[in-house]
């Protein structure tokens, strides 16, 4: 029967159209996101390659574009990660051809909801998992999760097909091949 759905917006408030700050308390949050590994065998972000995550030390979001304390809901800034493990599979293609590390991260402090990622303002990884198959060296397995144990949080192993959607070892070493190949 006729009751109305939709209907005209309820709720105009001044907010409207901002995006949803999703949380701003101590209790965290959990997404998915990948690393990869920095020299020293720590996790790096996939994006800034120069940016590596202390273990032992909770990481703080900073903004590096603006300076306001970060994350700012109209701006780029903060820690992020997925809440959706599918979607950010999606992504992988994004991977430079390097030792990828699929993870959890907890997430607290402000957190803006950016869809399809959460930003945070403090971050920690929760667990990791070691894409076995997206090794480029002849360094071995155990010695990458031992580096990785450095962050005192559960530590396993993950393949390609898990961790990346439509990404497959050949694929990555093909890729790391042509890089060192290329404009040496
Ligand atoms: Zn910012």
């Amino acid at each position: 029967m006729g009751a109305p759905r939709g209907g005209p917006a309820r709720g105009l408030g001044p907010d409207r159209g901002a995006r949803l700050i999703v949380r701003d308390q101590a209790d965290p949050l959990f997404g998915w996101r990948y690393w990869q590994l920095s020299p020293r065998r720590l996790l790096r972000s996939v994006t800034q390659r120069e940016f590596e995550w202390p273990p032992g030390r909770v990481l703080k979001a900073l903004c590096v574009e603006v300076g306001h304390p970060a994350p700012a809901e109209r701006c780029n800034c903060g820690l992020y990660a997925n809440p959706d493990l599918d979607a950010l599979r999606q992504h992988g293609l994004c991977l430079a051809p390097d030792v990828i590390v699929l993870g959890q991260v907890a997430l607290w402090g402000k957190v803006v909801d950016d869809e399809p990622n959460y930003r945070a303002e403090f971050a920690y990884p929760a667990r990791l998992s070691l894409v076995v198959d997206s090794l480029i060296d002849d360094t071995p397995a155990e010695t990458l999760l031992e580096g990785l144990s450095a962050y005192r949080v559960p530590v396993g192993t993950t393949t390609l097909d898990e961790a990346v959607a439509g990404m497959s070892a050949d694929m990555l070493k093909f890729q790391a091949m042509s890089r060192r190949t290329s404009g040496g």
